[in-house]
């Protein structure tokens, strides 16, 4: 606390002495110790704004002009065979087009059964997109989110490949899983800071703790090009500078899938009326991010390299969960419960 003061109080001196912010002295990091209770995040409940038009976002890759690949085959009108999203998967969107700049018109969930009305060339990505009927109407769905049966194989579009896509079913975990590196906790859950802090040194590879999607990668500019990447203590305008990464510095969220997660969360889950919701998981401070907007990544895949970038004393990892439903979490990040990551590690 003596060395918020001393900063607090050279800050001011700064403002109101006659030097220019831009004189500031760097703020102190305190020296790495293994006191188990160093302050080193004091993050609380920052909401990243909104960016982006949320039907635009990239989720799955790159889009680009769909006109030309759409290719409805009119035989596919008379066919008649099913495909299935495919059990393992939480919530899906169905698009108004076969491409995701096309907006969200429906949604539905794994293990739903469509009949399939047809179905798109490849996309840029790989990917086929398939149009189905729901309750709200005709929609496309891509098609790694689906299984698909041998009798579309009538289907003109459709050949052997389309019937064996690389599996992504995942059994869903009967056990708690691993840190997401090997440390140990320095700062654990409570009230002013719904997070864990894990004791991290520099450069300390951090990995995914379940298959998910990139939905979020805050870039810290202004952690680059300065003689620190950190800033401490922060007051509200850092946190809500994008510059600064909402305080958060280089930071990466992942969206999971309800099946995917541990018995202890699911059931915290079913409690608060979010089965077969998302479980969100932002990694913050990072020195080097590894992944990009829209990638699936694999549990145990490197996310990035652990830093003291953004509004941090030392260097650590920031791990913070929530839980929701919606596909994305940009500009909604406070509307999502926080979650106690004591429900998904065995500590
Ligand atoms: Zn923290």
């Amino acid at each position: 606390m003596g060395n918020f003061i001393q900063t607090l109080v050279k800050l001011i001196q700064s403002l109101f002495g006659g030097s220019t912010p831009t004189t500031t002295p760097p703020a102190q990091s305190p020296p790495q110790t293994d006191e188990p209770h160093v302050d080193s995040c004091v993050l609380f409940n920052i909401e990243i704004p909104s960016t982006q038009d949320l039907d635009s976002l990239p989720l799955y890759g790159p889009s680009t002009d769909a006109e030309a690949d759409i290719d409805i085959s009119a035989q596919s009108l008379n066919i008649s065979c099913n495909i299935q999203i495919r059990p393992h998967l939480g919530i899906v969107s169905v698009r108004g087009g076969p491409r995701l700049d096309f907006g969200v018109i429906a949604r539905t969930v794994g293990g739903t059964f469509f009949k399939l009305q047809g179905a798109s060339e490849k996309d840029p990505d790989g990917h086929r997109w398939y149009t189905i009927t729901t309750p709200a109407g005709a929609g496309w769905v891509r098609g790694d989110v689906v299984i698909i049966t041998e009798d579309c194989l009538v289907h003109s579009f459709i050949t052997e490949d389309d019937l064996t896509p690389p599996d992504p079913i995942i059994e869903t975990p009967t056990e708690r899983f691993p840190l997401p590196a090997d440390v140990r906790i320095n700062q654990g859950y409570h009230s002013r800071h719904p997070a864990y802090d894990l004791n991290t040194a520099m450069n300390t590879p951090i990995t995914a703790v379940s298959q998910g999607l990139v939905v979020r990668v805050g870039e810290c500019t202004n952690c680059e090009g300065r003689s620190r990447p950190n800033i401490f203590p922060c007051f509200g305008n850092i946190l809500k500078d994008p510059a600064w990464g909402y305080g958060y510095g280089n930071f990466v969220t992942i969206r999971h899938d309800y099946a995917l997660m541990p018995p202890t969360l699911r059931e915290h889950m079913d409690d608060n009326f979010l089965t077969d919701g998302f479980v969100y998981i932002l990694y913050a401070h990072f020195a080097e991010v590894h992944v990009r907007l829209g990638e699936v990544v694999n549990q145990g895949q490197r996310l990035g390299l652990s830093g003291n970038h953004g509004c941090s004393s030392a260097p650590h990892l920031h791990f913070e969960v929530r839980m929701g439903r919606d596909e994305t979490i940009d500009g909604q990040w406070l509307n999502q419960k926080a979650v106690n990551p004591d429900l998904l590690f065995e500590v």
